[in-house]
């Protein structure tokens, strides 16, 4: 495919790609665009010049403070509108071409969060990670609990504090004991941490009591972000028996402002690891349902340069999307549109793959040397995390752009 439109090889936004999101230029209104290269593409302003006349949909979805009603038209449309501009940006002749005030520059609008979460659920599937955590805590001969094999270990989270790149994060305090079987004191967490996670959008609604099967997931997933779910370590070790995290997750997410579609990622399906022992049936699956997406995280301290601190890869998650999406709905929970279900963190390997600070400096034993502004065991006031995520074969480069936040100082 090549488009007409400019593009430079490296550019997250490809021909290839066109993933949606919302925005917004100085007069506030809030709208749906395709983003290619450097532009946006405002489908609101193609709609009217009639790029979407053969399917039937009613415009307002495109003038939207989210994308939640625009996926709610589904995939029999959604997919078909980014084929169409797909198509139109191919066509020399294309009435876009003749209308360059559809396209709208990056660097002049504002991103949005792209959708409004109803649920939001944080799963716990790469086994690196999680063998991690359980050696540094726990047993390091039995790093892993009995049912993580047999089940994506998961939890409910919070869905009002998801923010979307480009926006801060205070630094949250709360109960943290400082002295083994001492009691608790009230005050700003210093262990503040990212997690490099991945979180895909759910497109379809599901109905109570009903459960959808690992083969037809991909129907219920619109498409995937980045996903920073900050977490506070110090007030999460003293909370979290018995029943999981709670506050120490729930000051703020941050995820990436562009969706990428499931069928721009189809390029880069992969094979899982295997799967020992063997899952339970409903968590059996065909195919290959990884993908391979290259993945950063740096810090960016004040007025310095980053230091990227981990280079992961989605594949090596244990559990799919698929068999996390079977296991959500297994009970007869249903799913909404705009609902969020993260990965967990994103650990690989090696120890350049570690996917949160807790990992990187081993619960603080080892400091990281940063390129400028000293070493970090943790997230310090005014640090800068960036993550960001693609995926490339050959020629083909389908990014997620990033997702950027600081770390202010508690308020
Ligand atoms: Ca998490």
């Amino acid at each position: 495919m090549q488009p007409w439109i400019k593009v430079d090889k490296n550019s997250d936004f490809s021909i290839y790609n066109l993933p949606f999101g919302i925005f917004s230029e100085s007069n506030q209104i809030k709208r749906v665009g395709i983003a290619i290269g450097e532009n946006i593409i405002d489908l609101h302003a193609a709609y009217k010049l009639g790029v979407f006349k053969d399917l039937k949909f009613d415009i307002s979805v495109l003038k939207s403070n989210h994308l939640n009603d625009f996926i709610a038209l589904g995939k029999h449309i959604t997919v078909k509108v980014r084929e169409l501009i797909q198509s139109e940006l191919c066509d020399e002749n294309s009435v876009l071409k003749s209308h360059p005030s559809v396209f709208i520059n990056q660097l002049t609008v504002t991103m949005h969060l792209p959708v409004k979460v109803g649920d939001y659920t944080d799963f716990y599937s790469s086994i690196e990670h999680a063998t991690n955590i359980g050696t540094m805590f726990r047993d390091p001969d039995n790093a892993l609990l009995p049912n993580w094999k047999y089940l994506p270990v998961g939890y409910h989270g919070r869905a009002s504090s998801i923010i979307v790149s480009g926006n801060d994060v205070y630094r949250p305090k709360g109960q943290v004991v400082l002295e083994p079987n001492s009691p608790p004191t009230f005050q700003v967490s210093t262990r503040v941490d990212f997690e490099l996670e991945m979180a895909f959008i759910i497109g379809k609604n599901s109905s109570l009591g009903n459960s959808v099967s690992t083969n037809d997931a991909d129907d219920y997933i619109f498409g995937k972000v980045l996903f920073n779910d900050w977490s506070a370590r110090d007030i999460q070790k003293w909370e979290y028996v018995p029943l999981g995290p709670f506050l120490a997750k729930s000051f703020a997410s941050s995820m990436s402002a562009w969706v990428v579609t499931l069928e721009a990622l189809e390029p880069f399906k992969v094979d899982g690891p295997s799967q020992e022992p063997v899952v339970l049936p409903y968590l059996s699956y065909k195919g290959s349902r990884n993908y391979d997406i290259n993945l950063e995280v740096a810090i960016q301290p004040e007025s310095c340069i980053e230091t990227i601190v981990s280079h992961s890869n989605f594949k090596y998650m244990y559990w799919n999307m698929n068999q996390q999406l079977a296991h959500h709905t297994v009970n007869g929970c249903n799913l909404n549109v705009g609902d969020l279900m993260a990965s967990g963190t994103i650990s690989g390997k090696n120890p350049n793959s570690y996917g949160s600070m807790l990992e990187l400096s081993w619960a603080g034993t080892k400091p990281v040397e940063l390129i400028e502004g000293g070493t970090r065991k943790f997230i310090k006031d005014d640090d800068t995390v960036i993550m960001r995520g693609y995926c490339q074969n050959g020629k083909i480069r389908v990014g997620f752009g990033n997702v950027i936040s600081k770390l202010l100082k508690a308020k």
